[in-house]
């Protein structure tokens, strides 16, 4: 399986970044390729286009309803719908995307939106809500999300399917989407092969509990749930990356990065 940075800018995009997105992408045993996204954030749909074709998404994965992990749904939308080819006004047959999320995802994007009062996006999205210990299917992959602390609804999301650098077995991608330490961001990270942790904050620098990880928290995750590799990611372009990376090989010793935007990384 391989994993595809579409934006890694903390909080807001960055000069060099669209906000959080990741594309997941494995054949199944017949060799069609699965493609499921990890967060849309404001700006991603465009990092998006360079890498798949957004009606060859197979689903998407709402960790929560910030913008920096939603807002780009409101253009995907726009895109599913109105493709003057493609779109679902022209091609009746085209089925809604599965997109799972918080409870409040339908009507937090229409709101976003500014969709007439009573209508949804339910043409273009089919929404799933998350249940935590509910795992779903979406081709060769299991995906399960994980309540984590954050100020809003947010979930971690453990996706599992087939291993590439070990064919024949599976491997575990851990995403803790945003979040503070938690028992829910241990049990995510348990035994994952990868572990793309946010680390949007700064030891020493900012105090405030129950919102973000920092490099360490993220390291001390990685280190207590056997994570064999820690990726950091939604860094804000106000942070020093090195500085991430430092606090957590402090706590961590497997190889630990912040991600780059447009690399992909395999599993
Ligand atoms: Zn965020
Ligand atoms: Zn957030």
């Amino acid at each position: 399986m391989k994993l595809t940075i579409v934006g890694m800018a903390g909080s807001f995009a960055a000069p060099s970044s669209p906000a959080s997105c990741y594309l997941v992408q494995a054949d199944d045993a017949a060799g069609r390729t699965w493609s499921l996204v990890l967060d849309l954030g404001n700006g991603s749909l465009g990092a998006l286009q360079q890498v798949v074709d957004p009606f060859a998404v197979d689903a998407v994965a709402i960790s929560h309803m910030h913008p920096d992990h939603f807002a780009d749904l409101c253009g995907y939308y726009v895109f599913l719908k109105y493709h003057p080819e493609r779109g679902s006004e022209v091609d009746g047959s085209r089925t809604a995307v599965p997109l799972y999320g918080p409870a409040e995802a339908e009507r937090r994007l229409a709101d976003s939106y500014g969709l007439p009062d009573g209508e949804t996006m339910t043409g273009q999205f089919d929404f799933r809500t998350w249940t935590p210990g509910s795992a779903a299917q979406v081709g060769p992959f299991t995906i399960e999300p994980v309540a984590v602390e954050h100020p809003i609804p947010a979930y971690g999301v453990r996706v599992t399917g087939p291993s590439t650098l070990v064919p024949g077995t599976s491997a575990t991608l851990a995403y803790t989407g945003d979040t503070d330490v938690c028992d829910g961001v241990y049990a995510l990270a348990e035994s994952a092969d990868v572990l793309l942790a946010e680390a949007a904050f700064v030891e020493g620098r900012d105090e405030a509990c129950g919102i973000h990880l920092t490099g360490r928290r993220a390291g001390q995750v990685a280190t207590k749930a056997g994570a064999a590799r820690l990726l950091l990611t939604h860094v804000p372009a106000w942070n020093d990356p090195a500085v991430s990376v430092a606090e957590a090989q402090a706590v961590y010793d497997g190889p630990v990065e912040v991600v780059e935007q447009g690399r992909s990384y395999l599993l």
